[in-house]
């Protein structure tokens, strides 16, 4: 069961993500068409048509997803980017939404069917559609993200996972040195003019202990401050296949969170008008 890089064991091998994602490319891609588990609409963004793609390079421990970021060569079904997006659009037609999103695993994977799906939507009524990555094929492939910069419907959430190379690998299971990666693709998504904003664990002190939150910051404030003040600070929910990845990663986490953080931007705005 374990050929694959499925989830994380305690003696699980940190990985390559661009390897782990070349490979994944290989199980859920077939041309233009790439997996999905479902279309709907939920409330978060205000309400949203979502599509959720299969399929992950990064094996994060407290991941919500479904089973199929861990098989993927098991769960989803192929689709077009027409049929990608006539899904969303049914979908948000039915509830009057405006907004679509993919979300799910990681929605980058399958540059051909992400960049021809973007076009349809450029071409269509929906004014906004947000794309949710963890930025590693953006920091690797330059020529995506200002592929992705001819279109003005987009925005992107950056989710970063951790504040250090070490926690970066205990966390996602990938090899440390790729912890700056993610990082570089907001260099280059601020460099392409995307609209884009970053999203990180730094909420929740079981994922993210103070010195590792005040690097990650740091990190952030150094390429720009307006990062931090946007930044979006999430804790870790409950879902059943987290409890489960956690556990098969042998960590030991109490749910519920009794005290989160207080977030970052309004303790720096706090400073500031003093
Ligand atoms: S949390 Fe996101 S980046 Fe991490 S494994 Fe899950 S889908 Fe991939």
């Amino acid at each position: 069961m374990k050929e694959y890089p499925r989830f994380l064991t305690e003696d699980s091998e940190p990985f390559d993500p661009v390897e782990l994602a070349k490979k994944t490319e290989e199980i859920i891609c077939k041309g233009s068409k790439r997996k999905y588990t479902d279309f709907y609409c939920v409330g978060v963004y205000g309400g949203i048509s979502t599509g959720y793609t299969v399929g992950c390079y990064l094996r994060c421990v407290f991941c919500w997803v479904d089973w199929s970021r861990d098989f993927p060569d098991r769960i989803g079904e192929f689709y077009s980017p027409q049929e990608a997006f006539n899904n969303l659009k049914q979908a948000a037609d039915e509830r009057r939404i405006r907004k679509m999103r993919i979300s799910g695993a990681e929605p980058t994977l399958g540059k051909q069917h992400l960049l021809a799906l973007l076009e349809l939507v450029e071409d269509s009524e929906f004014p906004t559609f947000i794309l949710e990555t963890n930025g590693v094929l953006f920091g690797t492939d330059k020529d995506y993200v200002y592929k992705l910069g001819r279109f003005k419907k987009p925005h992107i959430r950056l989710s970063l996972k951790a504040g250090t190379p070490e926690t970066f690998e205990r966390k996602t299971g990938a090899k440390r040195e790729s912890f700056e990666i993610p990082f570089r693709a907001i260099e280059h998504l601020k460099d392409a003019g995307v609209s884009f904003h970053v999203a990180a664990m730094s909420a929740d002190p079981r994922f993210m202990g103070d010195e590792e939150r005040v690097q990650l910051i740091k990190k952030l404030w150094e390429i720009d401050k307006e990062l931090v003040y946007d930044l979006e600070e999430e804790v870790v929910d409950p879902y059943d296949t987290t409890l489960k990845r956690l556990e098969h990663a042998g960590w030991k986490v109490d749910f519920p969170l009794r005290e989160r953080w207080d977030p970052v931007r309004s303790v720096l705005r706090n400073l500031q008008e003093d």
